[in-house]
């Protein structure tokens, strides 16, 4: 059973006092915190088993790979991949997006070709499409969505032509909380024979995720915002469009041979990792996701769910509020206290409509001044764009306070801060 108390323990962070307040953590989209068992097996790496993996024959090189290799392996299981050579250590998200940009566009695009992406993209999948544009003469097209942030789906299926070459979506919007229908998002374009990157950077801390049921082609995250470190993160691609691929950077670790007449490459996964890979990143990665997967994630999804219908549902009731996203009729039943019952309701309102991101404004506040008087209250909020200037202005705004929920978030702190906006409200 979901136990917040016990799970709040592991946090030491959350301890913090912020200008005479008890600090509530609403920034979890940005990046979340680590609990100690993450920390600890960092530490204790550091400590006990650091050295350079892979090339050494010594005790504490043999140890250190068995711990990069495992990891890799709690990753499979994780997102449920059919093999740990589909598993790639990025820098996270962006550095995951971007080198499938890079090594997809110099082997499989030429000028003219297109990407489809959709209008609430996080610029981490925009600009490394929009640097192939320039590179290569690459074309972007545009998902649209409708007024409530959904991607209209008549009008995705119509952007295919016979120069559409890959498809790249956010599983969830880290502004909307939008859960995107990434299943038939991928089932729509492999019927056009093009492959689909999913940014799940949104996704995989909070529902699970199985790529092989998606039938997604590339699939990414990153580990600051799951519990783990920041530094490192993943791509899973299927073996087939890996070793397809070129590599995307060159250096040590990825190559079989190396002459100045001729360099091979190293078989995969290494083929993917130029250079010292973030192996202390990884083995606080693997913790962060033992530590969430022991927990469940189904009963994470549900919980937040429910936390995110109770903060609707409060928010709703402020005058002059406005919240960007899709509000179902399912999210307006009120949710009095956590049970399981609930949740088993809520998973599936989750499942179809949002994921535990609000992004609101009230009446003409600014939002920063909105951020910045929540944060006099101990309550950390996001302000501005997002990093999604284009949905910002499908929206015509400028920006939007954002409160993304995690694991450790209570119904108490969800009130702390619907009294903390009008609070704020009553000032203006
Ligand atoms: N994609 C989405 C949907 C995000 O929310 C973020 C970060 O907020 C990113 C990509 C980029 O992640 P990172 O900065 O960890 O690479």
């Amino acid at each position: 059973m979901f136990n917040v108390q016990s799970i709040r323990e592991d946090f030491p962070i959350l301890q913090t006092q912020v200008y005479g307040h008890p600090l509530v953590y609403l920034d979890n989209g940005a990046t979340t915190q680590k609990p100690r068992q993450v920390v600890e097996a960092m530490v204790n790496q550091y400590y006990t088993a650091n050295s350079n993996v892979h090339r050494g024959v010594h005790h504490l090189s043999t140890v250190a790979t068995d711990m990069l290799e495992q990891s890799r392996e709690t990753v499979r299981k994780f997102i449920h991949a059919a093999s740990v050579d589909e598993i790639v250590f990025t820098r996270g998200t962006t550095e995951a997006v971007n080198l499938v940009a890079s090594s997809f566009c110099q082997q499989e695009m030429q000028a003219g070709d297109e990407v489809i992406v959709s209008t609430m993209e996080h610029h981490s999948n925009i600009v490394p499409w929009q640097l192939q544009a320039e590179r290569k003469g690459i074309v972007v097209k545009v998902i649209p969505m409708t007024d409530e942030g959904v991607l209209q789906m008549d009008a995705y299926e119509q952007l295919f032509t016979e120069k559409t070459k890959i498809v790249s979506v956010a599983h969830v919007s880290n502004v909307l909380g939008t859960v995107n229908p990434v299943a038939e998002i991928i089932r729509i374009a492999h019927t056009h024979g093009v492959p689909v990157l999913i940014d799940g950077a949104q996704s995989v801390p909070h529902m699970p995720v199985d790529v092989q049921a998606l039938d997604a082609d590339f699939y990414c995250f990153s580990g600051h915002k799951v519990y783990g470190p920041t530094g490192i993160g993943v791509l899973y691609g299927k073996r087939e469009w890996l070793d397809r691929l070129p590599p995307y950077q060159g250096g040590g670790e990825m190559i079989g041979t190396v002459s100045f007449e001729k360099t091979t490459f190293n078989h995969l996964p290494y083929k993917f990792e130029a250079g010292t890979p973030d192996y202390v990143g990884a083995t606080g990665l693997a913790a962060a996701l033992d530590y969430v997967s022991a927990i469940g994630m189904d009963n994470i999804a549900a919980y937040e769910a429910s936390l995110t219908q109770y903060a609707l549902e409060q928010m709703a009731q402020i005058p002059g509020m406005r919240i960007f996203g899709p509000i179902s009729a399912s999210l307006t039943s009120q949710v009095d206290e956590y049970s399981s019952d609930n949740c088993q309701l809520s998973i599936v309102n989750c499942q179809l409509h949002r994921g535990s991101v609000i992004s609101f404004l009230v009446g003409d506040i600014h939002h920063l001044d909105m951020g910045t008087l929540l944060d006099r209250l101990g309550i950390a909020v996001r302000t501005g764009h997002h990093c999604a200037e284009p949905l910002m202005h499908r929206l015509g705004i400028e920006g939007t306070v954002r409160a993304s929920f995690g694991i450790y978030n209570t119904f108490e702190e969800i009130d702390a801060f619907v009294s903390g906006i009008k609070r704020v409200a009553s000032m203006f």
